[in-house]
């Protein structure tokens, strides 16, 4: 009987995702030029999508949404139907981008599912998830799985009480410090962060709220196995 649950953030921790976001940033941003030269223009688009947050919550298809909101805006409603469509193409193009599994993924997965029940928790579009999942050809590896709209202290509580879990036998493992990390330190379970060289500017805490909780930081899943049968038995 396994009595211990670590679970995996996926978006940047399982597979790469920000660089899918920030290449088609650029590529937005290109296609704005031709209207108007704008630096603050990533501040902008950031602002779009912070606002609009609360509307149509995370994942490509709320960010699309915020890349014409922010065209239409900055071009005052100038932007052309043909570069509408481009930038409907650019979220095609994201939705199937093929997933790329970061590096010793399976063989950590491997490692330790012999001994734990293992889980994933990510928020974002629940279609584009379940894809994701299923093309990552990581799902059999996991026991549960959870899509959320949020990772807030209020959603790591519901998803233990839920499947029975305590907080003591419970690891999540991210890259974001403020929806992987924090919450579950505050509801005193574990958690190892896994930077991933980019992050979104709405997943960057200020140091000193991070500085308030231990947790472990790790450059590569493939530490975990060890890290985990030498801190947690
Ligand atoms: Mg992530």
């Amino acid at each position: 009987m396994k009595t211990k649950t670590i679970a995996f953030d996926a978006d940047d921790t399982l597979w790469i995702n920000e660089t899918i976001f920030t290449s088609t940033r650029a590529k937005f941003k290109a296609m704005i030029a031709k209207y108007v030269s704008d630096e603050f223009l990533d501040d902008k688009l950031y602002q779009t999508e912070k606002r609009n947050l609360c509307i149509f919550g995370y994942g490509i298809k709320g960010f699309t949404l915020s890349m014409i909101e922010t065209a239409l805006e900055i071009t005052k409603e100038q932007i052309s139907g043909r570069d509408i469509h481009q930038i409907m193409a650019f979220a095609k193009d994201m939705l199937v981008h093929p997933v790329e599994l970061m590096a010793e993924v399976e063989n950590t997965l491997k490692a330790l599912k012999e001994n734990y029940r293992l889980m994933v928790i990510t928020k974002g579009d629940l279609f584009d998830q379940e894809t994701k999942i299923a093309r990552s050809g990581l799902a059999d590896y996991f026991d549960l799985i959870e899509i959320v709209s949020e990772k807030d202290e209020r959603t790591y509580r519901h998803i233990l009480h839920k499947h029975n879990i305590s907080a003591e036998n419970f690891i999540m493992i991210g890259n974001s410090v403020k929806s992987d990390i924090l919450p579950v330190c505050a509801l005193g379970g574990k958690a190892i962060h896994v930077p991933f060289h980019e992050t979104w500017t709405h997943e960057i805490v200020p140091e000193e709220q991070a500085a308030a909780y231990f947790y472990d930081t790790i450059t590569s899943l493939a530490e975990l196995p060890d890290l985990i049968k030498n801190t947690w038995s």
